[in-house]
């Protein structure tokens, strides 16, 4: 790997080929891979995610937002996408570019149905979501008879598959809630195609649904996390490959005596002779304040050198103090040493944090 020589985020290709190909090994041979490349496939790149699955003949992707579904059209996709949070006011593009929808209430399925009509469709493919205990979106068990009613009263659209999400399948404590969620899921989808005369694609798992509930497969499981490679505990992180290093170097070496501050509200103050290293990395690249102040640290030269005083728009400065390295070096802020989900923890939060919110300022540099 060529050493940085700014601020880069690394994506492995051969780590996502290897998380999709662990994931997969634990399906049956018939149950389909939908895989989750919201929010710039989790911080890393969408357009190349997207595209490197698509040639590994992954049978779905699924996005938050009809732009983000747009957006991938626009690179050349031509696998499947689902919409999983789409708004009405923009149901015509989304036709327009073949995306199918997430619907989720009475409102937005009669939505969908006036726009499908008016624009001519027929069989339109959408995806009905039900609520089975996250309470974020869905229809719930006792609306089953009326989204049949609404469904079956028009030619416009025609349900290929219902799906719900699992609160929390990587807490195996709460395993007891987590199976009441596959019963009522499996309540739903019997009444469902009972009601409507034909099945329906059903799922439900998402990643740690995949590692922790092989009777929640289905007919096809969404991954997202454990692409990006973490599976939501230590034991699984060791089958999975963090597809994303992000790395940058050492602008400028500070030596500072007793007394003297560092950086903005002078938060922090030396003890003694100390060196300091400036990084180009804040804020505004996804590193959040809440890292600053001896929280998070990133590696030099194989050693921890923790975040000193506020963390700037677009920079940090790290205590280097006990550290052998010079103006130029590379520094890493998560990847091998310290991986995504333990640097996360420095702040008190989880990997699809801070993986995600590396901005689109950061350089990707595709790694094959
Ligand atoms: C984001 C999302 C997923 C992916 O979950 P992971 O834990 O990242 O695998 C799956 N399904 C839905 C509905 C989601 O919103």
């Amino acid at each position: 790997m060529p050493k940085a020589k700014e601020t880069v985020l690394e994506i492995d290709l051969n780590a996502l080929k290897n998380n999709y190909e662990y994931l997969k090994s634990k399906l049956n041979g018939n149950t389909k891979f939908l895989a989750v490349v919201k929010a710039f496939a989790y911080g890393s790149d969408a357009n190349e995610i997207a595209k490197y699955l698509q040639d590994l003949k992954v049978d779905y992707f699924a996005v938050a937002y009809i732009n983000e579904g747009v957006a991938l059209r626009d690179a050349g996709i031509k696998t499947p996408i689902l919409i999983l949070h789409p708004q009405a006011v923009n149901f015509k593009t989304l036709i327009e570019r073949c995306l199918e929808p997430s619907l989720y209430n009475a409102k937005i399925l009669n939505e969908f149905i006036q726009v499908a009509s008016q624009e001519k469709q027929t069989n339109y493919p959408v995806h009905i979501k039900f609520n089975t205990g996250l309470n974020r979106l869905g229809f719930q068990e006792n609306d089953v008879d009326n989204v049949v009613s609404l469904t079956s009263e028009t030619s416009a659209i025609k349900v290929k598959s219902i799906f719900s999400h699992l609160a929390e399948s990587e807490n195996l404590n709460e395993r007891e809630f987590t199976r009441q969620q596959i019963e009522r899921f499996t309540q739903i989808s019997n009444t469902f195609t009972e009601r409507m005369g034909y099945k329906p694609m059903l799922h439900l798992a998402n990643t740690s649904g995949i590692l922790n509930y092989v009777d929640a497969h289905l007919d096809m499981v969404r991954s997202g996390i454990g692409l990006y490679g973490y599976g939501n505990s230590e034991e699984e992180n060791k089958n999975l490959k963090p597809i994303a290093t992000l790395k940058s170097v050492i602008s400028q070496i500070h030596t500072i005596k007793s007394g003297e501050t560092v950086g903005y509200n002078r938060a922090y103050k030396s003890l003694g002779l100390e060196k300091t290293a400036t990084i180009p990395i804040g804020h505004a690249d996804g590193i959040g304040r809440q890292y600053g102040n001896k929280k998070g640290f990133v590696t030099i030269a194989g050693k921890k050198a923790f975040i000193i005083g506020n963390v700037c728009m677009d920079m940090i400065m790290v205590d280097i103090t006990n550290i052998d390295c010079h103006e130029g070096d590379e520094v890493i802020i998560f990847g091998d040493h310290t991986n995504a989900s333990q640097f996360a923890q420095t702040a008190n939060t989880i990997s699809y944090e801070i993986i995600t919110a590396i901005s689109q300022r950061v350089k990707r540099v595709i790694i094959t």
